[in-house]
């Protein structure tokens, strides 16, 4: 059981525990939804307790902590400066937790660390240039840029989500305007569609007959219409997926990844984004920046984070 690492995955509603081993292979696992008390001690002891007990047992070879926090994180210092999800602010996370478990513990942005698990044990095994982009309830990413996880000087480089599609355009969940998010996340599909059916009821009258009202529109709903052969649905699902592989071609031109990786509950719930953004993004991309570029699915699923937060830890404290 050597190589054995532990990583978490804590995000505003649920936590996620596992032991990785250095193939990336989870060896224990265990998921629990946070209800009620989200104050860093209850966390902090629920995760810690989980780690510890299994130290005790099979996991007494596991070497280091890795931890995945949505929210902004000062990596180095193992704090999480703003979580807001979570109604954290300025929490000590890694020291807490590295005196309750005994254990060498690492705090990454949880992004950040599913993108280094599909660097590392996923689909972007072996690529020096990758680009991880997760479309689900709202818009997150990761950069592999020659052989390295990009930090940015704040470690909050890989916002890809926030990337600004329309100058004053709709309004983000972030202080900017027109940003990817506010047009392709779960929640801005949500939105449009909402909009779009009350501005035509008659077009959407099967759609809002599915959803039962029109407030009840969303991502999982327009995914059964579409499914069953909706047009209003269609047209929603169509502009999403524009919208999508427009910020990609920007996204490709400034990066020029080898691998884009697209993973998420949007891009599950529509399989079909997949080829649509591919033809458009070599269509519309700079040539030398889109010819080498394969676009795949996310390999890890929402396994990505704990496996990448654990892969993370062990090769910060083991240097390999
Ligand atoms: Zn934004």
């Amino acid at each position: 059981l050597t190589g054995l690492s532990i990583g978490v995955d804590l995000g505003g509603t649920k936590v996620r525990t596992a032991i990785v081993d250095s193939e990336g292979h989870i060896v224990d696992s265990d998921r629990s939804l946070i209800s009620g008390h989200r104050d860093p001690f209850s966390i902090t002891r629920h995760i810690s307790e989980w780690v510890v007990e299994r130290l005790a047992t099979k996991a007494d070879k596991a070497l280091c902590l890795g931890v995945g926090v949505a929210g902004q994180i000062d990596h180095a210092r193992g704090i999480v400066r703003y979580a807001p999800n979570l109604d954290w602010k300025d929490v000590p996370l890694g020291a807490q937790l590295q005196k309750a478990t005994g254990l060498p513990t690492v705090v990454v942005n949880d992004v950040r660390a599913a993108t280094y698990g599909e660097w590392i044990h996923g689909s972007a095994r072996n690529a020096n240039n990758a680009i991880c982009l997760f479309v689900g309830t709202g818009i997150g990413g990761g950069i592999i840029a020659d052989g390295h996880l990009i930090e940015g000087c704040s470690n909050s480089a890989g916002e890809l989500g926030h990337l600004t599609l329309v100058s004053g355009g709709r309004q983000c969940s972030c202080p900017n305007r027109g940003c990817l998010e506010a047009y392709a996340s779960g929640w801005a599909i949500a939105q449009r569609a909402r909009e779009a059916a009350s501005a035509d009821l008659v077009s959407a009258q099967s759609l809002i007959r599915l959803a039962g009202t029109i407030d009840k529109i969303d991502a999982r709903v327009l995914a059964e219409a579409l499914r069953s052969g909706d047009t209003f649905a269609s047209n929603v699902i169509d502009e999403t997926s524009q919208y999508l592989a427009a910020g990609i071609t920007g996204i490709v031109n400034a990066f020029n990844p080898c691998m884009l990786i697209l993973g998420g509950g949007i891009i599950n719930g529509f399989p079909e984004f997949i080829s649509r953004i591919e033809a458009h993004v070599h269509k519309h991309s700079l040539f030398a920046a889109v010819a080498p570029l394969k676009i795949v699915t996310a390999a890890l699923g929402d396994a990505a984070g704990v496996v990448g937060a654990a892969t993370f830890a062990k090769h910060v404290f083991e240097g390999n």
